[in-house]
């Protein structure tokens, strides 16, 4: 869980160093700036408010602004290299990176490519994308779409992309997640295996993967991406907890 007393920190940079053969897609929903602005406005009276008023300091916890999805077009590589690591236990990675690939299949579009970025307080990256990546869905066009993730969907997520992929069959999601979330619940398992059996390719993600995703989604400066000692291991635990579930 998100820790709701924590500042929300906004991190939005970009370079132009996009490859000429990918068409630049990134959206903005709303200008971050005045997003950080308003949130500091709302924090700030109730922090004075509470401690003010007869002493009595009241631990409550604070409403954050409504909640954003970043956007973007590269990963910041330290950013990745933390959020992305595939070490069991997650301390501290409270958020859900997403990387995109669409292909349409029009040759003079060629892919839709960036990333969405959440925590998890409110809606999760995996519906924006839908409402964010795909906001003029064309029944008559075949969607290949990938996803690089930092963690596997959570259940409620699941849920809604099991019914999404049911209602677009032209629609085919591949996943391929650096971590399995809360994957010991029975929960998080059902909506798995519902994601699988709506169609969805569900993956670990591979040391190779880690490194197309580096050359693909991250602001590398032309550096190859040096995996952890244990990314293999790793993913292989990983990839025989996945099997479990889905068998
Ligand atoms: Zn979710």
């Amino acid at each position: 869980m998100a820790d709701k007393g924590r500042p929300v920190m906004r991190r939005k940079e970009k370079k132009n160093n996009e490859p000429t053969e990918i068409k630049k897609e990134v959206k903005n929903g709303r200008n971050n700036d005045e997003a950080d602005a308003s949130a500091a406005e709302a924090v700030a009276p109730n922090d004075a408010g509470q401690n003010g008023r007869n002493g009595d300091f009241q631990v409550e916890p604070m409403e954050l602004p409504p909640f954003e999805i970043i956007t973007g077009d590269r990963i910041d590589p330290l950013v990745f290299q933390f959020q992305f690591k595939n070490v069991e236990y997650s301390s501290g990675r409270n958020k859900t990176f997403l990387c995109y690939l669409v292909d349409t299949g029009k040759a003079d579009e060629g892919l839709q490519r960036g990333y969405l970025e959440d925590e998890h307080t409110g809606s999760h990256a995996e519906e924006a994308f839908f409402t964010q990546c795909l906001p003029h869905y064309d029944p008559a066009l075949k969607y290949t779409v990938t996803w690089y993730m930092s963690s596997s969907p959570c259940c409620a997520c699941a849920a809604k992309m099991a019914e999404a992929l049911k209602a677009r069959r032209n629609i085919k999601l591949s996943i391929f997640a650096a971590r399995l979330f809360e994957w010991e619940e029975a929960e998080i398992q059902a909506g798995l295996k519902a994601l699988h059996i709506a169609g969805c390719k569900i993956r670990v993600m591979k040391p190779l993967d880690f490194s197309y995703t580096w050359d693909t989604f991250v602001e590398n400066e032309d550096q190859p991406l040096n995996l952890w000692a244990d990314c293999k291991e790793n993913y292989e635990y990983y990839h025989e907890r996945l099997a479990d579930i889905l068998q």
